[in-house]
Order: C-alpha cells, then sequence, then structure tokens
C-alpha cells in the first residue's frame, strides 16, 4: 500500500492505506484534544472506560484489551490516575480475587468534561452527504468485524443486538438476563458497554 504505482490499481490497497492515514490523523487530533485536556490520549481512553464500562467488566484486563495495551501498561496507567485522584480500585463483591476499576467523586467530573473528546474527528464526518455515510459505516463495519475476529480491536457495545441478551424475563429491579454470564442485569447495567457483546453476525455457527 505504500507504494503509490501500486495503488493506482489497487482497491484495496488505496483502501487500506486510506485507513491508515486516517489512524494517523486520529492520532493528531485527539492528541491536540487530550493536551487540551490536561491528561495524555490513553488516559482520557481509561477514564471513558471506567465511565462506560458495565461495573463488573471493568476490569484493567479488560481496559488493556480496550486499548490496545499490554497489561503493564494497563497498570501503570491505572496508577497514574489513581495518584492523581481520578481513579479507584475496588475489589469485586462477587469475586474478591478481581479487581475493579471505578471513577471517583474528581475523576466523575473530569470524565463529564470529556464528553466532546474526538469532536475533531466529528466534525469532519458531518461533513460528509447522508448516503456517502451510509457506505461508508457499512464499509468500515466490515473491516472493524474482520479486525475484531483477528483479535486486533474489541468491540465494546452495550447489550441490545448481543446473542446473548434476553430483554423482559427477570423483576423490576434487574429485568433483563444475559446467557453468557448467567445473571440477571438491571437497565443501568445493560445499558453500559461491555466487552463480551457478541453482534449476531458473529455467532459462531454450531
Ligand atoms: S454478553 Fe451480551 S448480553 Fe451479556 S452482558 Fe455482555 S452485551 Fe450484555
Amino acid at each position: 500500500m505504500f507504494e503509490p504505482q501500486q495503488r493506482r490499481n489497487n482497491p484495496v490497497a488505496r483502501n487500506s492505506m486510506a485507513l491508515f492515514r486516517l489512524s494517523q490523523a486520529i492520532k493528531k487530533i485527539t492528541q491536540a484534544e487530550s493536551d487540551a485536556a490536561g491528561l495524555s490520549p490513553v488516559q482520557i481512553q481509561t477514564l471513558l472506560f471506567a465511565r462506560y464500562t458495565r461495573d463488573d467488566m471493568a476490569t484493567v484486563g479488560n481496559l488493556a484489551a480496550a486499548i490496545g495495551a499490554t497489561h503493564v501498561t494497563a497498570v501503570k496507567i491505572v496508577n497514574g490516575l489513581v495518584k492523581k485522584g481520578l481513579l479507584a480500585k475496588i475489589q469485586n463483591p462477587e469475586d474478591r480475587r478481581v479487581t475493579l476499576l471505578t471513577l471517583t467523586a474528581k475523576g466523575r467530573e473530569a470524565a463529564s468534561r470529556l464528553q466532546d473528546w474526538g469532536r475533531g474527528l466529528e466534525e469532519a464526518v458531518e461533513r460528509i452527504p447522508d448516503e456517502i455515510l451510509a457506505n461508508l459505516e457499512s464499509g468500515l463495519g466490515a473491516v472493524i468485524s474482520i479486525l475484531r475476529e483477528k483479535n486486533y480491536l474489541v468491540v465494546s457495545e452495550p447489550c441490545l443486538g448481543c446473542v446473548h441478551f434476553r430483554p423482559n424475563v427477570g423483576d423490576t429491579s434487574t429485568p433483563h438476563y444475559c446467557e453468557l454470564i448467567r445473571k440477571y442485569l438491571s437497565q443501568q447495567a445493560a445499558q453500559k458497554e461491555c466487552p463480551e457483546h457478541t453482534p449476531a453476525s458473529h455467532q459462531k455457527a454450531p
């Protein structure tokens, strides 16, 4: 894809190069927005992970997978944020061997100010006409799906649309059920991101 003449007649090389260039631009955008927030991009990703991930899935291991870092690197990022008073480590009440990450009051405040992080990217995408946007979404979805299959990416999403989700089968406080973890879930928990989310298109044939 880096050979310009080869790209001319090769849509795979052209699209691969386009994605590579995008990754560079995204890096630049998020770095600039992180500098403005006084945090590094991975620190911001960690705060957003703690904010949006279902409480019982907010582990260091899942964080490492979500940001594409090693476990050791994730631990260092977490410790830095604990030192800043933005993040706390707590024991999982259901399994004392597991440590969960949670935002402190100061961290919640900081995370709420990060609502618009990545805005520069959204501003660029906003300029694309609707009909092109629909094709872009399905094309990017296909790439993400393949990268996910190859374990280059973890795609965390809320329960809706997951093959394991059984909505409205429980009681008022925990109305939904997950067949994978065999647990009833509150409405709030089902609306948070889960790294085990499996869309129908990913279900393995029996
Ligand atoms: S595996 Fe699916 S249904 Fe279960 S908690 Fe995760 S997203 Fe929800």
